[in-house]
């Protein structure tokens, strides 16, 4: 019998340069507003080529600030896939805005192009998109229908992706990154908001750390200064920007590997018969393959969970992006009463896609063994 494999979803690539990092700060005594965070943001913003890049708690938190910045409020709607993740959509109802979910189209999982046109009035204060499972979101075609509205891009599954020859993140009013450990670089938790926009790039500045006025620096006397409305507790401790930089000095390495993986499962998995896979971004574009998503007709002999249990038997960790589309969430379809078959696309991906790794763990005979499970149970 074979050997049976273990291969994860997805795993933190953390090394011995990463823990002398942390542990060079937790030996300096500076942990929170110290040169670390500096140095990160500026290593993201030259990587990403923007501006401006501040580092904050979460992907979540670089949402909701990209929206209090433009102002979102009560009364204003704000465009937003239902095929991602919940914080997308929080983000909104953070503001006490009204999200306005969008289907996903099956060919890229992206939001659909037309209906966002559609949705868009008067009251659009903004549009989020996102990169799904890192296949960037035509953004040229994305202008001409929103026309002057501000466009964030939701990037947590993206980094390193590239649209028109621009890192995606770059693209927007705002880009949103998620460093949670199983997205492209991770700070245990953690996030980063890009920005050309020097005002945007101050509002933030202040917002996450509660809308104080003055920096620790710009202090005259320390503890004396004032709030002119509500910000948040939203920055990033000196430990986290210290792991950041390790990563993201290994991202392009990480991503090569990522590429190869995908082209390769890709190219077993177009051999077999009965699934179906999104398609490849077209030359003007780059993914940044954080999954490799396989999905199931509806006349599939074997249910998606049976699928999985399949592969998870024999050692293969999947996932679904995403399992539930946002509005179907309780706290959604409660609110706004939304039901099944208003988004048949989104319901389609988050009922029949199993999402397989591709990640920097993993390697060429890994992916053959998926690749060969894959093969095997469509053949049963
Ligand atoms: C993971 C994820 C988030 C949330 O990121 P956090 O850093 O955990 O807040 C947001 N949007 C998308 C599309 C995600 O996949």
């Amino acid at each position: 019998m074979k050997e049976i494999k273990k291969i994860p979803f997805g795993l933190p690539m953390i090394d011995k340069e990463e823990i002398e990092a942390v542990s060079r700060v937790l030996e300096s005594n500076i942990l929170t507003h110290g040169p670390a965070v500096k140095e990160f943001e500026e290593a993201f913003a030259h990587y990403l080529d923007v501006k401006n890049a501040i580092a904050l708690s979460s992907c979540t938190a670089a949402l909701h600030l990209s929206l209090m910045a433009l102002d979102v409020g009560p009364g204003d709607e704000v465009i937003v896939p239902s095929q991602t993740h919940v914080a997308t959509a929080h983000a909104v109802e953070y503001c006490g805005a009204k999200p306005v979910f969008i289907d996903a189209t099956l060919e890229t999982g992206n939001a659909d192009l037309d209906m966002i046109g559609e949705k868009i009035t008067s009251r659009t204060k903004a549009v989020e998109i996102v990169h799904f499972i890192g296949f960037p979101f035509d953004m040229k075609k994305l202008t001409a229908v929103v026309k002057n509205t501000p466009v964030v891009e939701d990037c947590a599954v993206a980094l390193g992706a590239e649209y028109g020859g621009k890192k995606i993140g770059s693209l927007g009013i705002s880009g949103c990154f998620s460093f949670y450990p199983i997205k492209h670089i991770s700070t245990a938790e953690g996030g980063m908001l890009t920005t050309d926009n020097d005002e945007i790039a101050h509002f933030v500045g202040k917002a996450r750390a509660f809308g104080i006025d003055r920096s620790i620096e710009e202090r005259k006397v320390p503890g004396i200064y004032d709030v002119k409305y509500l910000g948040n507790n939203y920055r990033m401790s000196e430990i986290k920007a210290a792991l950041g930089l390790v990563q993201l000095k290994k991202l392009e390495g990480m991503n090569k590997k990522r590429r190869e993986n995908y082209s390769t499962l890709r190219k077993l998995l177009e051999e077999i018969e009965g699934i179906v896979l999104f398609k490849q971004p077209d030359k003007n574009s780059t993914s940044a393959h954080f999954c490799l998503s396989v999905m199931l007709p509806e006349d599939f002999p074997l249910s998606r969970d049976d699928f999985v249990a399949k592969l998870n038997i024999i050692g293969i960790g999947t996932s679904t992006y995403y399992g539930t589309p946002v509005p179907l969430m309780s706290y959604y379809r409660n609110k706004y009463g939304y039901k099944p078959g208003d988004f048949p696309n989104a319901e389609f991906i988050a009922n029949r896609s199993i999402a397989l790794p591709v990640g920097p763990h993993l390697n060429r005979s890994d992916m053959e063994y998926i690749a060969e499970a894959v093969q095997k149970i469509c053949s049963q």
